[in-house]
């Protein structure tokens, strides 16, 4: 299926629900466990059942936990050249089928064909980056005082736990696959159980680009039986998670005892964007509004990254918002150019916040609360891209991650006060910040709570940077070196002649 009209008229003639496999030890195969229970998933634009999926119990996650382990023992020893050139076949064969994982990730997620196009275009960055970084790597060697030579040994850590959301499926699930299998270590991997046609398909692309089997492993499943199981394994080395902030908590809890566990947690995120008074002069002010209301909506709001407080120069608030609203109702039209939110469940989540707007008397500058919804069968998912103001600011509306298409603006009276109300937060994942005074952009960008901060931008990547937050978004960073960070066990060698 190389072009997009084959791929989905070739999905779309499939019977249905389809039934899902685990990928392990190179075979695709359904858990033997008798017990295995299935879960239905639904596409998010129709509420239609499309998936079934095994919820993988304990006993088979450590049968897979095995198989990885067997696998290390041989692929951590293979050269970086080796690896190097698995990693390249993978992002090729991605390349060819980019067609059909974008096609699958935007039926299975909800998002737009366009947004789905990028993931996997950032999927196949993953494999292709870390293919190379590994060829280019280096290793600090120091004399001290002229008695001993000392250099940083690494070793691959062993067999991890890699686990991901439904947000952006197979973008996140291969950011924590290639670091893995590119510095030695082997996997079993959970996608979430919201969306796992494309880790299924990657299993397929995995086995037909001759990866050994039982380097990387794929058990489908929930939370609660799969991935706690997973998580909590003695036969687990490390636990790269990326997922909700009370999720993030029961992992550290269950892995307590497990000193030796290496945990890299990315976590939920309450972002703010600050508008200061010169970024809506003529020259900036169409940037101010495209980055602004990307960081708001791209992906429903469904982006860890979302700046989803607004807070603006009270000198320009009134014309910002008059501007704005308008901006984002050309630009983000249901069904063209923003996708349905990704289940039922979240839909009823965010419908609750905005059902709270409605009775805290916030105004709707855009959006209204949308309808009750208490079946699959009723429609899709949908809400119309939503933009609260006269929000207070202990509201839970400007506290909780409601990871949706729903946005509150408030003023701000100067600079201190913008950094207060940025940081007021239990958050501290990213932020935006939008002025032309260079001075301003580095004093208020380093004062910002927030691990990753974009000036005049959002979304710009370089995988190379660290990557996380700070405060309840997380522990640890990954990419480039961050990622050997997480993968690697170092050893510092003293050598006297
Ligand atoms: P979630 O925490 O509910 O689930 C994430 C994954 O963890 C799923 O695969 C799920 O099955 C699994 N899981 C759930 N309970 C588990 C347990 N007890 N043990 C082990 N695994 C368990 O998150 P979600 O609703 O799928 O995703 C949305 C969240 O992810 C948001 O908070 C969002 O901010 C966050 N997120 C963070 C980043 C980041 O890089 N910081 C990126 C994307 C999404």
């Amino acid at each position: 299926c190389d072009t997009l009209e084959k791929a989905e008229s070739f999905i779309r003639s499939l019977p249905t629900p389809i039934s899902l496999a685990n990928y392990v030890a190179g075979e695709l195969e359904l858990p033997p466990s008798p017990e295995t229970k299935f879960i239905d998933s639904y596409e998010p634009k129709t509420g239609n059942l499309l998936f079934r999926i095994p919820c993988t119990q304990e006993a088979d996650v450590e049968k897979a936990i095995g198989h990885a382990r067997t696998a290390f023992r041989t692929w951590s020893k293979t050269t970086r050249a080796e690896r190097s050139r698995h990693l390249r076949r993978i992002s090729e064969l991605l390349q060819e089928h980019r067609e059909l994982f974008a096609v699958w990730e935007s039926i299975d997620q909800g998002k737009t064909i366009a947004r789905a196009r990028v993931e996997v275009d950032r999927a196949i960055s993953n494999f292709s980056y870390f293919s190379t970084y590994i060829l280019h790597e280096q290793t600090a060697a120091r004399m001290v005082d002229g008695v001993a030579l000392t250099y940083e040994h690494r070793s691959p850590a062993g067999v991890f736990a890699l686990i991901s959301p439904w947000n952006m499926p197979l973008y996140l699930l291969t950011w924590k696959i290639a670091p893995c299998i590119a510095f030695g270590c082997t996997a079993v991997a959970k996608p979430s159980e919201i969306t796992s046609m494309t880790a299924y398909l990657l299993g397929i692309l995995l086995r037909k680009a001759g990866l050994p089997p039982g380097v990387v492993n794929i058990v489908l499943g929930d939370g609660p039986t799969t991935g706690a199981a997973l998580v909590a394994s003695p036969s687990v080395d490390g636990v790269s998670f990326t997922g909700g902030t009370q999720t993030g908590m029961a992992i550290r809890l269950s892995t307590a005892r497990q000193i030796r566990k290496r945990l890299s947690l990315e976590l939920g995120g309450k972002n703010p964007t600050l508008i200061f008074a010169d970024a809506m002069g003529p020259a900036t002010r169409g940037r101010t509004l495209r980055v602004a209301a990307s960081a708001a909506f791209e992906n429903q709001g469904e982006i860890c990254l979302c700046g989803s407080r607004i807070y603006v120069d009270r000198a320009v608030y009134e014309q910002f918002v008059a501007e704005f609203a308008p901006y984002v109702a050309e630009k983000y039209v249901l069904g063209e150019t923003m996708g349905a939110v990704a289940s039922l469940q979240h839909y009823q989540k965010i419908r609750g916040y905005l059902k709270l707007a409605a009775d805290e008397r916030a105004t709707f500058v855009l959006g209204s609360v949308p309808a009750a919804m208490e079946r699959h069968d009723e429609g899709g998912y949908w809400i119309q891209p939503t933009i609260l103001t006269d929000v207070s600011k202990d509201s839970a509306l400007q506290k909780d991650e409601i990871f949706g298409p729903v946005v509150t603006i408030t003023p701000f009276e100067d600079e201190e006060d913008a950094i207060s109300l940025a940081n007021d937060s239990q958050y501290g994942l990213a932020a935006v910040l939008l002025t032309n005074d260079a001075a301003r952009l580095r004093r208020v960008g380093e004062r910002l709570e927030a691990g990753m901060v974009w000036a005049n931008c959002w979304l710009v990547r370089e995988l190379g940077t660290p990557f996380g937050g700070m405060k309840d978004s997380g522990t640890g960073r990954e990419g480039g070196e961050y990622s050997r960070d997480v993968f690697t066990e170092v050893r510092t060698l003293h050598l006297a002649a």
